[in-house]
């Protein structure tokens, strides 16, 4: 038996996600360029940095209902608009949608049997309001829960935990494992906002009743708050759980400079999640990967991405 000394971090995304056309709108590629430039600025603090490729089409279609793919391919095709209220795409956004949702596949790859313990993938649209057969929230496919389901089906992983810290609940991959032991999902979440799903009541159903947990918190909630839920209610389920493979869906809009929720976060209060998660994450010998979801204050945004990143990139002890 040998230990590879060096486990790299693989940070993941594609040009493609510039082009996914929103017009005035809070998800706007002005987000991962504030992002990449700012990792630029920092050396891209040692992260190997890789192209996300497309989602396969046959895991796309075993986590979104058929119709519904070719639906929003069609629609992107023909030029795009409104899918719902706040869910716009363009005639590009088929393939930043593709390449989003495969960044978060290859992050699995990467991390099961891939060398790397920890990584980050950046795409948009984001993904952890997409339904089975419904965009929603600025979402298409739900990127988080392909992830997760590659994971289980490909790799044959047994348990995985998803931690979500988005200031929204994310009533996709909520839906999508809610019958599942598979997966745990935790979410952490303003109440009462936007999608309003997310109550302490809902913890999943059939097998997989217990195997949710949703954590809302109320407006103007801060890092101690958030912090604490970690600490304190994720990790002594998560310990007892097990996961072979811990995944966040890294939203950044409870940060206080957020301008879509009410929550006060800052990019320390981001760090110490991670760092809370890394511990998990090297004590169950389980790699850790973080998939963008929300952040609509771009500098903040860029911080806090960076402030996961160097908790993700300290070696594991
Ligand atoms: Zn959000």
């Amino acid at each position: 038996m040998y230990r590879t000394s060096m486990r790299p971090a693989v940070f993941i995304s594609h040009p493609a996600s510039l082009g996914h056309a929103t017009g005035s709108h809070p998800e706007r590629a002005a987000r991962i360029t504030a992002i990449e430039e700012h990792l630029e600025s920092l050396g891209w603090l040692g992260f190997e940095r890789r192209e996300a490729p497309r989602v396969e089409r046959e895991l796309l279609e075993l986590v979104h209902l058929r119709e519904y793919v070719l639906g929003v391919e069609a629609y992107c095709a023909g030029g795009g608009g409104a899918l719902d209220a706040d869910t716009i795409v363009g005639p590009d956004s088929w393939e930043a949608a593709l390449r989003s949702a495969g960044g978060a596949v290859a992050l699995v790859d990467a991390l099961i049997g891939g060398g790397a313990q920890t990584g980050f993938a950046a795409g948009r649209p984001p993904g952890h309001h997409a339904e089975a057969g419904r965009a929603m929230g600025f979402c298409l496919f739900n990127n988080i829960a392909l992830a997760a389901t590659h994971a289980l089906r490909r790799h044959e992983l047994e348990r995985i935990l998803i931690l979500d810290w988005d200031v929204h609940h994310g009533n996709g991959t909520n839906d999508l494992f809610h019958q599942s032991a598979e997966v745990l999902y935790i979410s952490i979440h303003q109440a009462g906002l936007f999608p309003g799903t997310g109550p302490p009541s809902d913890r999943g159903s059939g097998a997989g009743t217990g195997f949710t947990l949703n954590l809302p918190v109320p407006p103007g909630s801060g890092d101690e708050v958030f912090c604490a839920l970690v600490q304190e209610r994720v990790l002594p389920l998560a310990l007892r759980y097990e996961p072979q493979l811990v995944l966040i869906s890294a939203g950044y809009d409870a940060h206080a400079e957020d301008p879509l929720a009410d929550c006060q976060m800052s990019e320390l209060g981001y760090a110490t999640m991670t760092a809370s998660l890394r511990q998990l994450s090297d004590e169950l010998n389980a790699p850790l990967g973080a998939v963008l979801e929300g952040g609509y204050a771009l500098n903040a945004l860029a911080r806090s991405v960076a402030a996961t990143l160097v908790e993700l990139s300290v070696p594991a002890s």
